[in-house]
């Protein structure tokens, strides 16, 4: 559906708290449009649209909550643990928490608070930013590490070991070029 129908229904309905029947939070959240899903460097991601201020709440990683067994038998990637015992099931489309990407520096934390997951900004995140947290060693090392992690802090720190790697060769092909002479 395109997304301009989708905001002209939502400027008719009823405002917070009018009784409104189904998901009120969830339409509230998007209503506020701090965020879109766009293209990332690996796959979709959640980019900021208004600048969203340290220390504000982003979303809810949102789900059925099942328990950690059954999880184990979920062929998806989208579960967060809540603890040993509990996971949500956040891969329903609905669930815009499941956009947001890994980063090594990321801009944005979860937090477990009563079963429910809390996604915060720790930083100030500037429209048109990509909204990140960090998955967890577990997760970087089960899933990210042997293709190798493409977050921005990745990236520009490959950048600058091959732009090293360029500078010392340079400097040895110079040094050899010399000896020839
Ligand atoms: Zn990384």
């Amino acid at each position: 559906m395109p997304k301009r129908s989708l905001a002209r229904k939502r400027d008719l309905a009823p405002k917070r708290g009018g009784g409104s029947k189904g998901r009120p939070s969830s339409r509230r959240r998007i209503s506020r449009r701090r965020y879109r899903v766009g293209r990332a460097k690996s796959g979709l991601g959640l980019f900021a649209v208004k600048l969203i201020k340290k220390g504000d709440f982003i979303a809810y990683y949102s789900g059925r909550l099942i328990t950690t067994k059954q999880a184990d038998e979920l062929w998806t990637k989208y579960l967060f643990e809540v603890n040993s015992r509990w996971t949500v099931d956040g891969s329903s489309r609905r669930n815009v928490a499941r956009y947001i990407n890994h980063s090594c520096r990321p801009n944005a934390e979860t937090d477990v608070k009563k079963h429910k997951i809390v996604i915060t900004a720790i930083k100030n995140i500037q429209p048109g930013d990509e909204i990140t947290y960090n998955y967890g060693r577990n997760y970087f090392n089960a899933f990210i590490k042997d293709h190798g992690c493409r977050c921005l802090a990745c990236r520009e720190k490959a950048a600058a070991e091959r732009a090293a790697a360029r500078r010392a060769a340079a400097r040895r092909s110079k040094r050899r070029s010399r000896k020839r002479r």
